[in-house]
Formats: structure tokens, sequence, C-alpha cells
């Protein structure tokens, strides 16, 4: 499913899509079916707020998407996702080939400028950027990364 087709999130019926589930480091998002790339995976309610807390997903400068209540609300970020936040149609999209059961990440500096609650990546990825506080705070190595998620594989297409 491409974000043009993005469901009613009335019709939420995403947990024949996803399912929440435990990882080492507590509970996460996994997989139910396999994504392409561009595929929408989670859609968010448009629910917003002017402070970031730890279920927000910022938007821009003073406005913040409130995920609470939305099984998204427990992605886990990950420096190597294998999905990325649409913050124009509010969806989480497939940035990569992903098979069921596999953990659903996101980059969460490629939404919040400055973290509610900063934590330390145990993502064990190559390009750990080590404690995640924001990108207010990141390194010129974190900013090599593609923060558009238009930018994913299925969309490159030759001029
Ligand atoms: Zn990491």
């Amino acid at each position: 499913m491409k974000s043009a087709e993005r469901p009613t999130t009335a019709a939420f019926g995403f947990h024949d899509r996803i399912q929440i589930g435990v990882t080492a480091f507590g509970r996460g998002v996994f997989a139910s079916c396999d994504y392409q790339p561009g595929d929408v995976v989670v859609n968010f309610e448009a629910k917003f707020v002017s402070e970031a807390t730890r279920y927000t997903i910022q938007i821009d400068a003073k406005c913040h998407l409130n995920t609470e209540g939305n099984p998204g609300s427990l992605l886990n970020h990950s420096c190597a996702p294998n999905c990325a936040f649409d913050p124009q149609n509010l969806v989480l999209i497939a940035k990569k080939k992903i098979k069921t059961g596999e953990e659903l990440t996101f980059d969460y500096l490629t939404t919040e400028w400055e973290m509610s609650s900063p934590f330390e990546c145990m993502c064990q990825s190559p390009e750990c950027v080590g404690t995640v506080r924001g990108m207010k705070f990141a390194t010129l190595k974190a900013l090599e990364f593609p923060t558009n998620p238009l930018e994913c594989e299925s969309s490159s297409q030759p001029d």
C-alpha cells in the first residue's frame, strides 16, 4: 500500500499488519506481514500537542504528533532503521524490504529536535550515534543520513 492510499484511522486494521512484541530492551513493534519499500506500515491519527513527550513525534517547531493509544507509540529507535516517518501523511513507511517478524524501527533523529527523554542507543549498528538526544545535538556523522522518507529505495526514479 502506498502512502497515497492511506487508510482512514477509523479502519485502523493494523493488528493484522503489526504486532506488539518484546525486545531485549522492552516492548517493540513487529511486522505481521512482509512489506515492500514505500508501503504504509502504521498510520497515526492527527492529534497534536505543543510540547514533546516520550509519545510524540515532532512535526515542526511547536507541533508534535501525539501517538498515545496507537501501537505505533511503541516503535523503537534505530540508527539503521527499516522504516521512516512521513510527516506530511502522518504514516510510517517501510524504507526497505521487511519480513514478517522483524522489529520495526525508525530513526528518532529524523523527527526530534530535542528529545524529552534522551537515552543510550543499543541498536548496535555501525552507524550508531550513541546517546540519542535530538538533532539539536547531532554530530556531523549523524547529519550524513537521509532524513527525507521519500528518499527510500522505492522512490528512486531515474530522471
Ligand atoms: Zn544506535
